[in-house]
């Protein structure tokens, strides 16, 4: 999608610390975190919600959160938190489904 940061960053238009890629998603640290770990988890594929996900799509959602489990046990994070915010009343901000990895050591 033309104006979406995200895709932005999957495409290597824009810079981001990319920890983690792979042929269905990319994960790289948020800009501003707000843990001693903090990354985002984001499919390839522009959906702008978790609400969009069609049933098809739920291993993908599946496929993200077993990728956040092996990140946060290589940054040995003792404990961890898997967060989507979903729509505006939900505190999202960039419309293209995201994941937060937010890990403390
Ligand atoms: P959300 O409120 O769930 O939509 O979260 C969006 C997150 O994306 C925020 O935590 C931002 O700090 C993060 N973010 C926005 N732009 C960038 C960027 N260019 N690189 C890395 N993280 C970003
Ligand atoms: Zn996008």
């Amino acid at each position: 999608m033309t104006n979406c940061v995200f895709c932005k960053i999957i495409a290597k238009e824009i810079p981001a610390q990319i920890v983690h890629e792979d042929e269905f998603c990319i994960g790289f640290n948020d800009i501003h975190p707000k843990a001693p770990v903090h990354l985002l988890l984001v499919p390839k594929k522009h959906i702008p919600t978790l609400s969009d996900i069609d049933d098809h799509e739920e291993q993908l959602v599946g496929h993200m959160i077993k990728i956040a489990k092996e990140i946060a046990h290589k940054e040995k994070c003792e404990g961890y938190r898997l967060v989507f915010n979903v729509n505006e009343k939900g505190g999202q901000e960039v419309f293209h489904l995201h994941m937060h990895l937010m890990g403390w050591k």
